[in-house]
């Protein structure tokens, strides 16, 4: 049956191959109807072609499309063969300057900062690296999809706009011409026919809605009963609900269903169901039913199979246009014609209006095809460009209301080709004065926000989730104004002045709806039941802040614009302020004989709200009239005398009120929703439009008021006019925290914004940044982002920081951690103001505390003056006279009084020094007017006059100046002395220079003269003390030199009491050596340094007790981490497969999956550790059951933290005595050599085996032990003896537990501590780690000895202990067996067959096998041969074969031409080293010398290692420094020859023997025969990959590669193992696998196979490395890439140009290399704990 349908298929396939393109051509060429010809074609093959069953096979349809539907197109466009035609027109057309190339999801994108128009004007990478803005600064994002290369637009950059390869050659540069010009008349005519009914195919099909009808002309004759059900994305479902439906509805598995999700969730829609009618129809309804419960059902369509079929053909159709018109710019100018053409029914019938209208109602996949083609087509015409921007301007409100409905994000809907249009400033120019876009735009956003109140303003706290939904998608239009706005007009037409204030119009309206917008009241008695939503009026000021500023900036480019503007501005403020003093009680203020009229008014009793954005308007405004001269010259254009200052400062400072209300605690009761909106109100995003507009407003006001009226107005708003009205009241008020503000609030009138902000005081736009940036930078140092985000950015992302930064600051650089700093210039410190505008009130309090302590340390008095500040701008003159007035001098003058009477009632120190500041500035001021005095000016600022005048009668009080001097002097006023000592100082100062002006003098006053004396009383003193400081300082300095010596001198005894001993201990070592001279160490065998161990006594860390380390002691346990490992792996291929069977007696010198142990070093009682561990897990235990959370470290492990410094730890190693000494016997001077002790140990091992045999024989027969006695066992061999075991039971028992772990661990096996493997398992993680520090210290070039730290030192001197002694606690006969097998594999014995061959044997794992478990045999031996001359033998030997190894291996490259076969035949014939010694003659001999000694170093080099640490002979000094005989000192140390030959001459005889055994393996002489691999020496050390310098590189990198699962999608987070350099499809549903029974991503599963569990990553995208470690541990790294200013960008916001910093990527190198990814993951789990969180496992 089912070939059957195979062979169907084939023979559809046959006869429609015979279908001739040509053929099908010509009949078009000669048709009359041509559309009726195309279209049967078309209706007879498609339903043949596409959608034949459940699956689509995109491969045949696309080769069988081409054939049969295009290739006749292509036919017929050419008149001839395409593969002629399209070459020739590829070369006749002139190559467009436009790059256009359409950007990938995650592709780096480049914006040059300097001169992109603005930020949305990208280049692709090709084309970036060749443009001259790679010299500027630039911006690296990476695209988010669709958008395109804009090298080429001439409009989108103010330089450079085309790339090397875009560069228009001069002598074509004739742009207007026609691109119809290279086509023939005939070929465009073809390709108007054939586009025109393309096209409208493709239209027609695509927006077809009927589900089971074709359009006319496609039906076909005979209909089958085939159909499909279709499944369409929403955003509203989540993936696993619809996994989960489509399991329930098709019967799929859970596999499939993922498929189907992923592929509807990427195309937009996925058949799930091919059959009859009713067959789908039951599937959809079951999925509809599930979907609908909580929500609107999943959307599907049961569709017959030849729409769907039409439906695929006409998405082939658009990609095929898109090539076509790649060939040549006529052909696309062609396309656009056709497109745009206007069909029969008018308005919006064209082809590009038909597809946009209907956009949100086409799936993903066909409006991104059809996006496309729009972006290749009309956005890269330059005509056509603007009839499209017309076309989508006429379209807009609909297309936005389209997508406003829709749920699909913004990047798949056609409204997003706004930015591609929008920003182009030409056509933004052109769509606002002809299609009136600006108020097209305003206007229907407005229409999107009908929920109103009664006033008609927004009303956001009622939404629903629908309408905050809507609200949301919404937003995206006010980008769209702000793309329109972004290019400022050069020059003004009428008609753009009309429609621009047209748009301010409309956008008046809009702020208007937000004046006055969520209103609050103060909450008294209760506290509020439901916190306010306040978070949408926030996100529309914020995202309009950018908006308004823009209006501003459009505004001050044209004076009569300007006008206008004001004028509508003013008058929509009136309207929105109609009926303000209503009802409104009016009551007079007076204050020293001023008085005003106002209302009665209190914050803190009615409605108040925060949103004045119609009023801040207005204040931006005024402050650009005043930049102009027009308030001067045509006062009668304005409409000034409307202005009623107290109206226009009402709103603002009842917000300021409200603020300061706020920060004092008075609006407890309305809880956070508040708080947050006080928080953003000041907040750098949202400040420039809203309190620094308030400050400008009121400032306005004051400018036109008399400073009196203003105070007084100011007083009742902050209910404190009582307290300065009334003598006395003020004390019986604690009102600390309104006058706090109050205050404040006087001194940012006068020190800040009037003079900063460009236009009203009389500086530039950098002043203010530099002011900036001096404030911050007074905190504390800061780095450069963290100063971006403190700091207002425009509407292109700039602060324009780096313009001034290099005046006011140095950049520090960053070491290894951290980030680089700028610290603010020493002179820059006098432009500090302390009362700066900006700082909240922590930032101010750690200015001050900043400020003065770098005043202390550079010994200056610790005043804080105000900083002298620019003139003001005439319209704002007149601000300064409120320092002046008389209300203000009253409140000076009471709040100074109270200071005096200090009688603690309403008086803080704050407020004092808040005056002494105002007073501060005023001395300022007036000193500044007298410097600049010239002839015919009248100084009319007179401070100092008026505070010397003593108050008038009835009050008497005494004049400011007076009062000062009182404070002066006041005990309790320490801190504030300076500061007026400083107001003091330059009152005098301001005398002197009236007195040279010789205008108004100051009256001499008594107060002065005292003042002046005190000062230099005051100066006296000072330098009098110090000077005494510095006396006391040189006399501590010479007591503690004096201390010094006489503590030497006190303990001399002690001292040479200690060095005597040290002497005498070594010197005792040395007499029990009897042959080695004093400078001569051996490390091992009969020769070696004898030593006697010192008494080791430890502490441990839980009980603090003291004890010392016994054979027979309670054991004592170092806490310890065991980890599997391929650091050092060569083949990471490799792993161990069933761990159960696997055999790990032989390491392979792939090393590829060892047993790493470390430790932290620190000591505990094995039975305290215990005790602690029980506690750890009762704990968790409880803790996870209760909480469910997750620790850092698995209990059920066995994990746990060292209880000292929470290193993760997962077992102990216990601490042992030298091991070796318990088991060695007496030497005898005759000792066999290495021939003789083989023989001798090669007839023990054959006993035992005898033996072996015969006890089996001897449990199956039960027989009894004669045959014991006929084996002839060699002299002194007692196999019978059972050594007795010396250790204490508490020891035994930990060297079990250590021991199982390894096994554990290693193995990845349960625990099981009888098994045969464990022992192995013990001797591999010594010589494992070993290896690995080796390896550590080779690649630092550090010396072998001597630079371990302690922790290290420690972990191998017990793990190597550890190892030598675990053999007493298994099984004798194992050891000896394992022994037995080691051996055989260099002396072959009958009974070990099918050993490794030598290639294959990592020979210091071997070594270290054999030597460890060599005890086991030789303990019953008792022949008097001792065991160091067991271990130098076993030494000797395997270092004989590792020479045998590395010669096999050793490439040709290293040892000269030929050598490698003559060493080949030498081995062979065995005759080797004869010849070999005549060949070192040669100088050939010599390279192959040098390569054995490089080869072998690293063995000789663990093996030093190793026998210090096993017998603990200290270390010659020659190995603790590098240098260059270190061969030579190692050998001495190992017992070895210098000349490593020598120890074959030695013992040739038994040499030649196992040589040729070893050279005649089957294995080697594949080998040599070229048929299998080996691993040569010495081992590369393995690092982590090459990272390329350049960041981008890498996002380039991962932007090409594709998920390997789900066929050429882009992958969302591409991730680079920096193991191996694998880039993986991290944290996405197409790549997860199974592992171990549960679902992991493809970095977890990864890390298995790369890491042992381990991996260190970097996600691509987001710039981070990612450490995991097994399932459920991990962390995120600061990656090794910085910018210039020395920081990462973790998730690469800020798009600075990224570079690798090679000392942090050796960092992370060593932490993995040292085994430390755990350990350093445990530490951040701990930090912080929301990492444990992270469902690590599936990224
Ligand atoms: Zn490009
Ligand atoms: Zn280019
Ligand atoms: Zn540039
Ligand atoms: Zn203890
Ligand atoms: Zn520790
Ligand atoms: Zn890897
Ligand atoms: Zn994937």
């Amino acid at each position: 049956m089912a070939s059957d349908m195979e062979t169907e298929v084939q023979a559809i396939d046959r006869s429609l191959l015979d279908c001739s393109a040509e053929e099908v051509a010509v009949k078009w060429l000669q048709a009359t109807d041509l559309p009726k010809e195309v279209y049967l074609h078309l209706a007879y093959y498609i339903p043949k072609i596409y959608s034949r069953g459940p699956n689509p096979a995109p491969q045949r349809e696309d080769m069988l499309a081409q054939h049969i539907l295009l290739g006749p197109m292509e036919w017929y466009l050419c008149g001839e063969d395409p593969a002629f035609g399209f070459p020739k027109l590829e070369q006749a057309n002139k190559p467009s300057h436009l790059c256009g190339r359409v950007f990938k999801v995650g592709e780096p994108t480049y914006s040059c900062r300097d001169c992109a128009v603005d930020p949305t004007c990208v280049l692709c990478m090709e084309c970036f690296l060749g443009s001259i803005h790679r010299e500027h600064r630039y911006r690296m994002t990476t695209s988010g999809g669709g958008g395109f290369c804009d090298c080429g637009d001439t409009e989108a950059w103010k330089e450079g706009p085309y790339c090397q390869k875009h560069e228009l050659s001069s002598a074509e540069t004739a742009e207007e011409e026609d691109p119809l010009m290279h086509l023939s008349e005939d070929m465009i005519a073809r390709a108007y026919n054939i586009f025109a009914i393309m096209f409208q195919y493709a239209v027609d099909i695509l927006t077809w809605e009927k589900e089971n009808e074709l359009p006319p002309g496609l039906e076909t004759l005979e209909k089958s009963d085939t159909y499909y059900c279709m499944l369409f994305n929403d955003e509203v479902h989540t993936y696993e609900q619809v996994i989960y439906t489509l399991q329930k509805a098709v019967n799929c598995t859970q596999k499939e269903a993922i498929g189907f999700a992923t592929t509807v969730d990427r195309d937009g829609r996925r058949s799930v169901r091919y059959g009859d009618f009713q067959y789908c129809d039951q599937a959809k309804s079951v999925i509809v039913r599930n979907t609908s419960r909580q929500t609107k059902p999943l959307k599907v369509q049961v569709m017959h199979s030849s729409i769907v079929a039409h439906q695929s053909f006409g998405l082939k159709l658009l990609t095929w246009l898109g090539n076509i018109i790649g060939y040549s710019d006529g052909l696309r100018r062609i396309l656009c014609q056709v497109g745009l053409q206007e069909g029969p029914d008018g308005e919006n019938s064209s082809l590009v209006d038909k597809l946009m209208l209907s956009d949100s109602k086409l799936w993903k996949g066909a409006r991104s095809v059809y996006h496309q083609l729009f972006m290749s087509s009309l956005l890269m015409d330059l005509k056509y460009k603007k009839l499209f921007a017309i076309r989508f301007a006429r379209n807009y409100e609909r297309l936005q209301s389209d997508y406003v409905k829709d749920d699909h994000d913004r990047e798949f809907s056609i409204a997003d080709l706004s930015v591609q249009i929008f920003t182009v400033p030409s056509l933004a120019r052109m769509l606002i004065t002809e299609e009136n876009l600006m108020t097209t735009i305003i206007k229907t956003f407005m229409d999107h926000l009908r929920h109103r109140d009664i006033q008609g303003r927004f009303q956001f706290e009622r939404y629903t989730a629908l309408q905050a939904f809507k609200f949301r998608r919404v937003q995206s239009l006010i980008l769209d104004l702000k793309y329109v706005l972004i290019t400022k007009p050069t020059d003004w037409s009428n008609d753009l002045r009309q429609k621009f204030l047209e748009g301010f119009d409309a956008f008046l309206e809009l702020l208007k709806c937000m004046q006055g917008m969520d209103p609050i009241t103060r909450q008294v008695g209760q506290h509020i039941e439901m916190e306010p939503e306040w978070e949408a009026a926030f996100t529309l000021q914020m995202k309009l802040t950018h908006v308004i500023s823009m209006m501003q900036d459009w505004c001050a480019l044209d004076e009569k614009v300007l006008i206008e503007a004001y004028k509508k501005c003013l008058t929509v403020l009136m309207q929105c302020h109609s009926g303000f003093t209503d009802g409104e009680q009016p009551i007079v203020l007076s204050i020293c004989g001023h008085s005003v009229e106002t209302i009665r008014y209190c914050v803190s009793q009615e409605k108040v709200s925060i949103h004045l954005p119609v009023s801040r308007l207005l204040a931006g405004l005024h402050v650009l009239l005043s930049k102009s001269e027009v308030a001067y010259k045509f006062p009668e254009l304005l409409p000034l005398s409307e202005l009623s200052p107290p109206l226009l400062i009402e709103h603002p400072l009842r917000c300021l009120v409200l603020c300061a209300q706020v920060h004092a605690g008075m609006w407890r009761r309305n809880g956070f929703s508040l708080v947050n909106q006080i928080y953003y109100y000041h907040n750098v995003k949202c400040r420039r439009e809203m309190f620094d507009k308030d400050i400008i407003m009121l400032q306005t006001g004051l400018s036109m008021m008399d400073p009196n009226h203003f105070l007084m107005i100011m007083l009742s708003r902050f209910d404190l006019y009582q307290i300065f009205s009334t003598p006395d009241y003020g004390k019986r008020f604690n009102t600390e925290n309104t006058n706090k503000v109050l205050l404040y609030l006087v001194i940012i009138f006068n020190g800040e914004k009037n003079r900063f902000s460009p236009g009203m005081g009389q500086v530039n736009a950098t002043d203010e940044i530099k002011r900036e940036i001096i404030h911050q930078l007074s905190i504390r140092p800061m780095a450069h982002s963290e100063l971006v985000k403190a700091l207002p950015e425009n509407e292109n992302k700039e602060t324009g920081m780096e313009s001034v930064i290099e005046a006011v600051a140095c950049f520090k650089k960053p070491g290894l951690t951290g980030r680089g700093l700028y610290e603010l210039k020493p002179e820059c410190t006098k432009d500090f103001n302390l009362y700066f505008y900006h700082f909240s009130r922590a930032e101010q309090s750690k200015a001050e505390e900043a400020q003065r302590k770098l005043k202390r340390q550079n010994r200056e008095d610790t005043a804080l003056p105000p900083p002298v500040l620019p003139p003001l701008s005439p319209l704002f003159a007149s601000l300064i006279n409120i320092l002046q007035s008389d209300v203000m001098l009253c409140i000076m003058g009471t709040i100074l009084q109270w200071a005096v009477e200090h009688n603690g009632y309403a008086w803080s120190e704050s407020m004092l020094q808040r005056v002494l500041h105002l007073i501060g500035m005023a001395l300022q001021e007036e000193k500044q007017h007298l410097e600049n005095l010239n002839e015919e000016n009248v100084v009319t600022f007179t401070f100092t006059q008026k505070i010397s005048k003593p108050g008038e009668a009835p009050s008497n009080s005494p004049s400011i100046l007076a009062m000062l001097e009182t404070l002066q002097n006041a005990p309790h006023l320490e801190v504030h002395k300076d500061m007026i000592r400083w107001i003091l100082k330059t009152f005098n100062a301001i005398k002197k220079l009236r007195e040279n002006s010789s205008t108004s003098p100051v009256p001499e006053t008594e107060g002065n003269i005292i003042e002046e004396g005190s000062r230099d009383k005051d100066k006296a003193e000072r330098k009098r003390k110090a000077e005494i400081a510095r006396l006391r300082r040189e006399k501590i300095m010479a007591q503690m030199s004096e201390m010094q010596r006489h503590f030497i001198d006190e303990n001399k005894e002690l001292f040479q009491q200690t060095l005597e001993e040290l002497a005498t201990s070594t010197s005792r070592a040395l007499d029990n050596s009897p042959t080695v001279s004093d400078t001569k160490l051996t490390a091992l065998g009969p020769k070696q340094t004898r030593v006697t161990e010192q008494r080791q006594v430890v502490t441990c860390i839980l009980c603090q007790e003291e004890q010392e380390v016994k054979v027979d002691s309670r054991a004592m346990v170092l806490a310890a981490f065991v980890q599997r490992s391929t650091v050092l792996s060569k083949n990471r291929n490799k792993v161990i497969q069933d761990p159960e069977k696997y055999d790990p007696l032989f390491m392979h010198p792939e090393l590829s999956c060892g047993t790493h142990t470390g430790s932290c070093g620190h000591i505990m009682h094995a039975h305290c550790w215990q005790r602690y561990f029980d506690a750890v897990q009762a704990k968790e235990q409880r803790r996870q059951q209760r909480l469910r959370v997750h620790t850092s470290y698995d209990v059920e492990n066995g994990e746990f933290l060292c209880p000292l410094c929470e290193c993760l730890s997962n077992t102990v190693i216990p601490l042992l005595p030298p091991p070796r000494g318990l088991f060695n016997r007496l030497d005898f001077s005759d000792q066999p050599n290495l021939a003789q002790w083989m023989r001798t140990i090669s007839q023990q091992i054959k006993a035992l085996y005898i033996l072996r045999e015969e006890e089996s024989a001897n449990n199956s027969c039960g027989s009894n032990s004669e045959k014991m006695d006929e084996l002839q066992l060699p002299k002194g061999f007692r196999p019978d003896f059972q050594p007795k075991n010396l250790y204490s039971e508490s020891i035994k028992e930990m060297l079990t537990t250590f021991g199982t772990a390894i096994y554990k661990v290693g193995l990845k096996v349960h625990p099981n501590e009888e098994d045969l493997r464990v022992p192995i398992m013990c001797w591999g993680s010594c010589a494992y780690t070993i290896q690995t520090i080796e390896q550590i210290l080779t690649d630092e070039n550090k010396p072998l000895f001597g630079n371990l730290p302690c922790r290290q030192d420690d972990c191998l001197t017990s793990l190597t202990r550890f190892a030598a002694a675990h053999w007493t606690v298994s099984s004798l006969s194992a050891v000896q067996g394992h022994f037995c097998r080691l051996l055989a594999s260099l002396v072959p014995n009958e009974k070990n067959e099918n050993l490794p061959c030598i290639l294959d044997i990592d020979m210091f794992h071997l070594l270290v096998s054999l030597v460890l478990s060599f005890p086991a045999i030789y303990c019953q031996d008792f022949s008097g041969v001792s065991l160091g001359t067991g271990d130098l033998h076993i030494f000797h030997l395997v270092t004989m074969a590792h020479i045998v190894q590395i010669l096999l291996t050793s490439s040709t490259g290293n040892a000269g031409p030929g050598l490698e076969s003559i060493a080949i035949l030498l081995f062979h014939t065995s005759k080797v080293l004869l010849v070999w010694i005549a060949l070192k003659e040669m100088s050939s001999g010599w390279h192959l010398w040098r390569s054995i000694k490089a080869g072998i170093m690293p063995f000789l080099r663990c093996s030093a290692l190793f026998f210090h640490y096993l017998n603990g002979v200290p270390v010659p000094s020659e190995i603790q420094v590098t240098g260059a005989s270190q061969f030579e000192h190692l050998c001495s140390y190992l017992s070895l020859p210098n000349n490593l030959i020598c120890l074959f001459q030695e013992n040739s005889k038994i040499m030649n023997t196992l040589v040729e055994s070893w050279c005649s393996n089957n294995e080697v002489n594949r080998y040599l025969e070229g048929k299998r691999q080996a691993i040569s020496y010495a081992r590369e050390s393995n690092k982590l990959i090459d990272l390329p310098d350049d960041y981008s590189c890498l996002i380039n990198q991962a932007s090409n590669f594709l998920c390997p699962k789900s066929g050429g999608d882009k992958s969302r987070a591409p991730t680079l193992c920096l193991v191996c350099g694998t880039m993986l499809c991290s944290q996405s549903y197409c790549c997860q696998t199974e592992l171990e029974g549960e679902d992991v991503g493809a970095c977890t599963a990864h890390t298995y196979a790369c890491g042992s569990g381990v991996g260190i990553f970097l996600r691509v995208r987001e710039c981070q490395v990612l450490f995991l470690a097994g399932k459920t541990k991990g962390c995120f790294y600061a990656p090794p890439y910085l910018d210039d200013y020395g920081e990462t960008d973790q998730g690469l916001r800020r798009g600075n140009p990224l570079h690798l910093c090679k000392e942090r990527f050796k960092k992370i190198q060593k932490l993995w290399q040292q085994h430390s990814i755990t350990e350093e993951i445990g530490h951040a789990q701990e930090a912080n704990q929301t990492l444990v969180g992270i469902d690590w496992q599936h990224l």
